[in-house]
C-alpha cells in the first residue's frame, strides 16, 4: 500500500464528465489498496474568467482581494470532485488551501509555501477518506488567502507530497508525458519514460510547460517522486522525474531538444571597454524589472567594445527606452535590437561526461545555412540565439542529430 499524491490540470476537470472520470480513475487507485490525495485546479478557463470578472472592476486588481476572487475557481472543483468520488461509493472529504492550513507567505498572487499542516490530511486518510484539496492556493499567518502564480497547483501537488512524505507524486495532464521535443513541430518526438529535475527544469525554463518550474525545483529539494501522465488515457506510465541520473542505463548524450520562441536581442554598440560598463547598462534594465538571460560582450578593440543580451520579447520596447535613456551617460555609440529572434537548445545530462557536443551542434546547424547569433552553455545545456524564421528546421535538425528520433 503506498500513499499517493494526484494533481489532476484544468482540462482534466474541465466540465462534470470530465470530473466524473477523474473520480473513476481516484476509486480504481483507492480500490488497490492505496492511500489517495487529490488536488485539483479550477475547470479549465475559468480561472482567467474570474481575472477578467475582477479587472472588470478594477482595471488592476487589488492583490489581496484579486486572490480573494481567483481561489474560488479550485474551491469549485474540490466540491464536485468529492462528490463524484462519494459517488463512485468511496469515502471522501474536500479542503480548501487555508483549512488545511497551506502556510504561506503574504506574497499575493505568487506566494510561496512555507508548511503544510499534515494532521488532518493524516487523519482522514487513516478514517479510509480519499482526501480532495484545493490545489494554487494557501492562508499567511493572518489568514489572508493567497494564491500561488499560475499554474500553481502543480507546486500545491508537490509540497502535499513533500509533507505528506507520499510514494510518489502524479501529475495529471493532457499529455501523457514529457517529450523529447514539441510533437508539433517534430512528428517524430518521443516521449521520455524518464528525466532528470535537473533536465526537466532546463526544459521547463526553456518554455516546455508541461509542469509548473516552480513545482519541480520544489520536488527535487524535498526528493518527491515526481510522475508525469494522461488523464485522458489509462495506458502508458507516463514520464518519470528522478532526483538522480541511472547510472546503471545507458544515457543518451541530450535528452531533449527545446526551444523558446519569445525572445528579444538589444545591442549596445561602441561603448567603452572599462570596468563597471556591464553593471550601468545592466543595473537599469534590473531596475526596469526585466529579466535578462543570454549576455555577451565582445572583447574590445580601440577601446571600445559591443554589449549584448536577450529579454523576453513583451519586455523588448521597455527595455529598448531603458538603454535609450541611458546611451549618452554610458558613451555608447548606437543601440540596436531584434525581436525577431528565438532559442534552441539542446538538453542532457550525459554531455557532462561527452565531450564535442556543441561542435556536433555547430555543424548540424552549419549544414543547413543557420547562422548563430549567440551562444551560451551551462553544464547541461547548449543554447543558441537564431532568426526566429529558422525555428522549427533548428528543432528538426537538432532533434534528428542527437538520434532522438529513433526508440
Ligand atoms: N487554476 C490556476 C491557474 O489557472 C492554477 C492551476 O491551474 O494550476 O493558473
Ligand atoms: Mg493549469
Amino acid at each position: 500500500m503506498a500513499l499517493i499524491v494526484q494533481k489532476y490540470g484544468g482540462t482534466s476537470v474541465g466540465s462534470p464528465d470530465r470530473i466524473k472520470n477523474v473520480a473513476k480513475r481516484v476509486a480504481r487507485w483507492k480500490a488497490m489498496g492505496h492511500d489517495v490525495v487529490v488536488v485539483p485546479s479550477a475547470m479549465s478557463g475559468e480561472t482567467n474568467r474570474l481575472i477578467a470578472l475582477a479587472k472588470e472592476i478594477m482595471p488592476t486588481p487589488d492583490a489581496r482581494e484579486l486572490d480573494v476572487i481567483a481561489a474560488t475557481g479550485e474551491q469549485v472543483t474540490i466540491g464536485l470532485l468529492a462528490m463524484a468520488i462519494i459517488q463512485e461509493g468511496c469515502k471522501a472529504k474536500s479542503y480548501t488551501g487555508p483549512q488545511v492550513r497551506v502556510l504561506t507567505d503574504s506574497t499575493h498572487t505568487k506566494a510561496r509555501i512555507l508548511s503544510i499542516d499534515d494532521e488532518k490530511i493524516r487523519k482522514d486518510l487513516a478514517e479510509g477518506n480519499v482526501v480532495v484539496v484545493a490545489g494554487f492556493q494557501g492562508a499567511d499567518e493572518n489568514g489572508n488567502i493567497t494564491t500561488l502564480g499560475r499554474g500553481g497547483s502543480d507546486t500545491s501537488a508537490v509540497a502535499l507530497a513533500a509533507a505528506l512524505k507520499a510514494d510518489e507524486c502524479q501529475i495529471y495532464t493532457d499529455v501523457d508525458g514529457v517529450y523529447t521535443t514539441d510533437p508539433r513541430i517534430v512528428a517524430e518526438a518521443r516521449k521520455l519514460d524518464t528525466i532528470t529535475f535537473e533536465e526537466m527544469l532546463e526544459m521547463a525554463s526553456l518554455g516546455s510547460k508541461v509542469l509548473q518550474i516552480r513545482s519541480v525545483e520544489f520536488a527535487g529539494k524535498y526528493k518527491v517522486k515526481l510522475r508525469v501522465l494522461s488523464s485522458f488515457t489509462d495506458e502508458g506510465e507516463g514520464t518519470l522525474i528522478t532526483v538522480e541520473e541511472d547510472k546503471n542505463m545507458e544515457q543518451p548524450v541530450i535528452s531533449g531538444i527545446a526551444f523558446n520562441r519569445d525572445e528579444a536581442k538589444l545591442t549596445v554598440l561602441g561603448v567603452p571597454d572599462r570596468p563597471g560598463i556591464a553593471y550601468q547598462i545592466l543595473g537599469p534594465i534590473a531596475d526596469a524589472n526585466v529579466d535578462v538571460d543570454m549576455i555577451i560582450q565582445n572583447v574590445g578593440h580601440d577601446g571600445t567594445t559591443d554589449f549584448s543580451f536577450t529579454v523576453n520579447r513583451s519586455d523588448f520596447a521597455k527595455a529598448q527606452g531603458v538603454l535609450e535613456s541611458v546611451k549618452s551617460h554610458i558613451g555608447a555609440r548606437e543601440i540596436v535590437g531584434d525581436n525577431k529572434i528565438c532559442k534552441v537548445s539542446a538538453v542532457g545530462v550525459g554531455m557532462r561526461s561527452h565531450p564535442g557536443v556543441a561542435s556536433q551542434m555547430f555543424r548540424a546547424l552549419a549544414e543547413e545555412g543557420i547562422n548563430m547569433q549567440m551562444i551560451s552553455t551551462s553544464e547541461i545545456k547548449i543554447s543558441v540565439v537564431v532568426d526566429e524564421k529558422y525555428l522549427e528546421l533548428a528543432v528538426r535538425v537538432l532533434h534528428k542529430t542527437f538520434g532522438l528520433d529513433q526508440a
